[in-house]
C-alpha cells in the first residue's frame, strides 16, 4: 500500500525572523492544523526530523559560512547577512532541522517506509547559495536532499522542480554545472520580482549547460499560462531527463491572495501542476517524490495547498 511521509516538528515554530516578518512561525501552525482538522494527519506517516550532520550541510555550504551563522546566532544578533534574513538565538538550530527533515525523509522513502513526502519545513532555503544567506534562507534544503539521495542513497539523476514564484538562485548557482541535477523553474518575470535571476538565458555553465531550465513567467499570469508551460516545456524535458526521483520546491506565493508577489495561480491551478508532476513521478520515477515547503505567506492559501498535495501524493 502506497504511503505518503510528512516531515514537522514543533520545533520549527522557535525560528523568528522578527515580529514585522512574512516568513512567520504561523504559517507551519495554519498548515499543521489543517492536516489535524482534515483527519489527514491519521493517514500519513509522520517523519521526525534531526539536526541535519554538517558532513552534509558542507557538501554545498562553505564551512566559514556555516560557522558564521552559527556565531550570529549565539551572539544575538538579529540580522544575518541581508535586512531580510531575520534571526534569533535557535535559528542555526532550527536550519539544521530544517535539512534533517528534508534527509530524514530521503532515508525514509529509500529504506521504503514510504513512497513519497511532503516536508513542512522553516525556514525555507531555495535562496541560499553557497555562502551567503538570502530571501529568509539559510541552508538550502532541496539542494542539500538532492545531495544526499546521490552520495548516500546512490541515486544518480534528480529533478528540481521549483513552483515558488521567485527564482530559486542558490538552487541554481548550486547545480549550474551538474548535468545530474536538473533545475526548473517557473516564477514571476525577474524584472519585476525578487530576487531579479532566472533569466530564459540562464541554462547552466560547463558540462551543465541544458540542466537548468528558467520559464519566466509575466506578472499576473495564471492557471493557463502555468499548466501550458508544464505540458509544453516541463513535462518533456523531465521525460527526456530520465530523474530517479523528482523533488519539487513548492512555495503557494504564486496564489492570487498571497500578499508578496503578482500572480494570479488559483487553488485548482496549484492542485492541477501538483497532479502532473506526480503523475510523472509514477510513471518515470517509481512514485519517488519529495515536496519541499518554500514560500506562501497567505495562511489560508498555505494550508489549502499543503493539504492538496498531500492528497495527490497519496494518489501515486
Ligand atoms: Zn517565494
Amino acid at each position: 500500500m502506497a504511503s505518503t511521509g510528512y516531515v514537522y516538528d514543533e520545533r520549527y515554530l522557535l525560528h523568528q525572523a522578527g515580529t514585522w516578518h512574512p516568513e512567520r512561525p504561523e504559517r507551519l501552525k495554519a498548515i499543521h492544523q489543517r492536516l489535524v482538522a482534515s483527519g489527514l494527519l491519521d493517514q500519513i506517516v509522520v517523519i521526525q526530523p534531526h539536526e541535519a550532520p554538517l558532513v552534509w550541510v558542507e557538501t554545498l555550504h562553505d564551512r566559514d559560512y556555516i560557522e558564521r551563522f552559527r556565531k550570529a546566532c549565539e551572539k544575538g544578533q538579529t540580522i544575518f547577512q541581508s535586512a531580510d534574513n531575520g534571526i534569533c538565538r535557535d535559528s542555526y538550530k532550527i536550519a539544521l532541522l530544517a535539512v534533517g527533515g528534508v534527509l530524514a525523509a530521503c532515508d525514509a522513502m529509500m529504506n521504503g517506509q514510504i513512497n513519497n513526502a511532503f516536508c513542512a519545513v522553516r525556514p525555507p532555503g531555495h535562496h541560499a547559495e553557497r555562502a551567503r544567506a538570502m530571501g529568509f534562507c539559510f541552508f538550502n534544503n532541496i539542494a542539500l536532499g538532492a545531495r544526499y539521495l546521490q552520495q548516500q542513497h546512490g541515486l544518480n539523476r534528480i529533478a528540481i522542480v521549483d513552483w515558488d514564484v521567485h527564482h530559486g538562485n542558490g538552487t541554481q548557482h548550486l547545480f549550474e554545472e551538474d548535468p545530474r541535477v536538473f533545475y526548473i523553474s517557473l516564477h514571476e518575470d525577474p524584472t519585476t520580482c525578487y530576487p531579479g535571476t532566472g533569466r530564459k538565458t540562464e541554462k547552466g555553465r560547463g558540462a551543465g549547460v541544458g540542466y537548468t531550465l528558467n520559464i519566466p513567467m509575466a506578472a499576473h499570469s495564471g492557471d493557463a499560462e502555468y499548466l501550458q508551460a508544464l505540458k509544453d516545456k516541463i513535462i518533456p524535458a523531465l521525460t527526456e531527463f530520465r530523474p530517479d526521483c523528482l523533488m519539487i520546491s513548492a512555495g503557494f506565493d504564486a496564489h492570487a491572495d498571497d500578499p508578496l508577489a503578482h500572480m494570479n495561480l488559483s487553488r485548482q491551478g496549484y492542485q492541477q501542476m501538483g497532479q502532473a508532476l506526480a503523475q510523472f513521478a509514477q510513471e518515470h520515477c517509481a512514485s519517488r517524490m519529495i515536496i519541499i515547503l518554500e514560500g506562501g505567506y497567505n495562511l489560508e492559501v498555505l494550508a489549502d495547498g499543503v493539504e492538496d498535495q498531500i492528497r495527490i501524493l497519496q494518489s501515486i
